[in-house]
């Protein structure tokens, strides 16, 4: 999965960088996160490297108390010293995106930086980043998962718990609790590992998905009862929120994580879509079970990616004409889903 020559590159580049940035995407999940901490601790055993993790938004607060949380810089936030230390970056990581246009603020000062050396480490496929360095593989469950290969190439030595218990948030939540995309035997190989270096299963499981506030709760609940459509013969289920729905239930960022999974629960359903009204767009997920591409399916019609099972997009329409849009498009695809 990870060849020697590109671990050999990574190491005698690491040697000559000091100053490091690692980025990753816009409304960053588990695996972002996870991966970018884990990284950020691996890197700084070194004492004299100066590490930072950059990221375009917040994270969500089930993600807060990861070890190094605390430490990210949030571009939205802190947009000068992001692009204050993206200018003096020695060397750049981008982790778990594809494009560069997922860094959305960031990605000006990241082209201008025309010197640091580039590393990709990423499982989405084709990848458009142009980087020095790339550890691309799509049959992996997650970036976390990807980058535990990586640095077990650079230091074979059990991994500090930091790193551990960053990596397994990464591997739990990309596979929504290995269901989804945990079907490559390495996975398990890698959480027996990451078991061994002494994390906490239930401890992590607890504070990741039973940190969730009653609000977020009682809008599952209402998502659930008012707001799924299941149109059983095209074979799919979606939700949608507005924004006055959202804001009644005092929606936060990552309040709706999931809820894109719920109608494949429906029998026979194999196509989901979650749509929000946020900022001045549609923000849509898609999921589906089986051979129906949705990063696709989002690429052409919704200005998106992902994977073949797991994408997002948006739409400039208002809900009504976006809902409308998707509704005739199904109607298109229904063979196919
Ligand atoms: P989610 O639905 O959980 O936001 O995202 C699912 C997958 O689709 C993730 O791998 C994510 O990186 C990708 N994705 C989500 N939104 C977008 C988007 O707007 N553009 C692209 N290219 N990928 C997206
Ligand atoms: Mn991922």
């Amino acid at each position: 999965m990870v060849n020697k020559k590109n671990t050999a590159i990574l190491r005698a580049e690491l040697a000559k960088r000091r100053r490091i940035v690692v980025l990753s995407h816009v409304n960053p999940d588990g695996d972002s996160i996870g991966s970018s901490l884990a990284l950020y601790h691996f890197l700084r055993q070194e004492e004299e490297r100066e590490v930072s993790v950059i990221i375009p938004n917040d994270l969500p607060a089930f993600l807060q108390w990861l070890p190094g949380a605390g430490e990210i810089i949030v571009g939205k936030h802190a947009p000068v010293e992001a692009a204050r230390l993206i200018a003096a970056a020695e060397m750049i990581f981008f982790l778990d995106f594809n494009d560069e246009s997922r860094l959305k603020k960031l990605e000006s000062p990241v082209r201008e930086n025309r010197t640091a050396f580039r590393v990709l480490i990423d499982h989405h496929p084709s990848p458009v980043i142009k980087a020095d360095l790339l550890f691309s593989e799509t049959r992996v469950s997650s970036t976390a998962e990807l980058l535990f290969e990586v640095l077990g190439a650079l230091d074979k030595s059990v991994p500090d718990q930091a790193v551990a218990v960053n990596l397994y948030a990464g591997i739990m939540t990309d596979t929504g609790c290995f269901r989804y995309n945990a079907s490559y035997p390495n996975t398990w190989k890698v959480v027996a590992e990451l078991m061994r270096a002494g994390i906490n299963i239930d401890e992590i499981y607890t504070r990741i998905y039973d940190n969730y506030s009653e609000h977020r709760m009682r809008l599952m609940g209402y998502a659930l009862d008012k707001k799924m459509v299941i149109l059983p013969e095209k074979h799919t289920g979606y939700i949608w929120l507005t924004r006055d729905e959202l804001e009644s239930y005092g929606y936060v960022t990552g309040d709706t994580e999931g809820f894109v999974n719920l109608p494949l629960s429906v029998e026979g359903i194999r196509f989901s879509a979650l749509f929000l009204e946020l900022g001045d767009k549609i923000k849509i997920s898609f999921r589906s079970k089986g051979s129906f591409a949705v990063n696709r399916f989002s690429a052409a019609y919704f200005n998106g990616g992902g994977h073949h099972n797991a994408a997002g997009g948006e739409c400039a329409m208002t809900m009504a004409e976006t809902l409308k849009k998707f509704e005739s498009l199904i109607g298109d695809f229904a063979d196919e889903i």
